[in-house]
């Protein structure tokens, strides 16, 4: 019989916060992966890691960093002005937040990921908003770099890449019929679960053990499928970054708190206040001092040197996203904040060379080259694409 097997296809895996630290805890297709190794991540959130793996650019390159920054004059919350006298028991719920989401999306045809979070209506008018478009799409970059899918198209290499707002099993399956059709030579599969459990858990959780036990299950069942249809199976597994347990929390904000500083928020300065860090930008002179008079004696955090941020590649052009950032000590979850009220059991975003931050990479091949940082993914899925 002749054999109609294809040469090879590539797999390429991406599991959100599945960090080295805790690959190594656990135990994970351990017979099949001839690689398991620390991948360096960006600093940031997957917002700012996955365009870095997508095109293997640093952050200040591509110009992603987190959803919200300082830009009145075209920010699309202007409306949401209108809510902010509603008492908080309606516009804190998080209900409510996602239906605005959504209509806000479909207002401005935004096509990316889109989450007004627990942004306070009264401020958001003052910011605009970081990924309106769909990163796996043409011109989903804001810094207009090409992804490894646009080189994928050009070459005109049959491809599969998930869909991100469909859930793992939804992108196991559709991957599973890929692989029986036998077309495609390079698969990009995207499974975000993980990370969920691991905010709401933290690292040790069983849930957590459960959930890599699952996806080992998956990947054999792939792998199996795969060689059925093709002749050689490369498949190369990695995250955006790891996962901090949360041990304490720190009310960032109230350190800034009108009477006691005699700062206004939006008339003197403006800030956000993400998960693991506030970025901050000045109005007046002299608010840059009295901000960091009211915010240096916090020592479960400090302020982020501009050297230090330059060194981790977040030295954006016209500091986009921040005149001043104070980054809280890995595990210390800033809360509460604009992005939830409420402690969560795991966290990431602190600093890149924390061992929890750091993401990882294995394989069932062994690359002569092999990925050591987040922006070397780029060259590597090319490269096993033959584009
Ligand atoms: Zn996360």
């Amino acid at each position: 019989m002749q054999n109609t097997k294809k040469k090879r296809i590539t797999i390429c895996l991406f599991i959100d916060a599945f960090g080295w630290e805790i690959l190594k805890k656990n135990s994970f297709l351990d017979d099949v992966l001839k690689v398991k190794a620390p991948l360096e991540t960006v600093f940031g959130y997957s917002s700012t890691c996955d365009p870095t793996i997508l095109t293997g650019k640093l952050p200040r390159e591509h110009g992603h960093f987190s959803f919200f920054y300082y830009n009145p004059p075209e920010s699309p919350f202007r409306s949401c002005r209108l809510l902010a006298p509603l008492p908080s028991a309606i516009t804190s719920r998080g209900r409510v937040r996602r239906v605005m989401s959504r209509l806000l999306q479909k207002f401005y045809g935004y096509t990316g990921y889109f989450q007004i979070y627990n942004m306070p209506f009264k401020h958001l008018h003052l910011f605009d908003y970081s990924e309106k478009k769909d990163l796996y799409m043409p011109g989903g970059i804001n810094g207009g770099q090409p992804t490894v899918f646009d080189f994928l198209r050009k070459a005109g290499v049959p491809f599969a890449v998930s869909d991100w707002r469909k859930n793992e099993k939804h992108n196991i399956e559709t991957l599973t019929q890929q692989l029986d059709e036998g077309k495609i030579e390079f698969a990009y599969l995207y499974l975000a679960e993980m990370d969920g459990i691991l905010h709401a858990q933290g690292t040790n959780a069983k849930a957590v053990s459960d959930k890599i036990a699952w996806y080992d299950a998956q990947v054999r069942q792939l792998l199996a499928k795969a060689g059925e249809k093709y002749e050689e199976v490369r498949l190369h597994i990695f995250s955006d970054h790891g996962m901090a347990d949360v041990r304490d929390t720190c009310p960032l904000m109230s350190l800034l708190d009108e009477s006691k500083t005699g700062l206004k928020f939006g008339r003197d300065y403006t800030a956000v206040f993400d998960s693991t860090m506030a970025r901050f930008w000045f109005h007046h002179e002299g608010v840059r001092e009295k901000v960091i008079e009211a915010i240096s004696g916090e020592k479960k955090g400090r302020i982020l040197s501009d050297e230090e941020l330059a060194e981790w590649g977040c030295d954006f052009e016209g500091k986009k996203y921040g005149e001043l950032f104070f980054l809280m000590n890995p595990g210390v979850l800033l809360c509460p904040g604009f992005m939830g009220e409420r402690p969560i059991a795991g966290m990431h975003g602190y600093a890149p060379t924390d061992a929890n931050s750091t993401a990882m990479y294995a394989s069932n091949v062994v690359l002569e080259k092999q990925p050591r940082r987040l922006t070397d993914l780029f060259c590597m899925m090319r490269s096993e694409a033959g584009v």
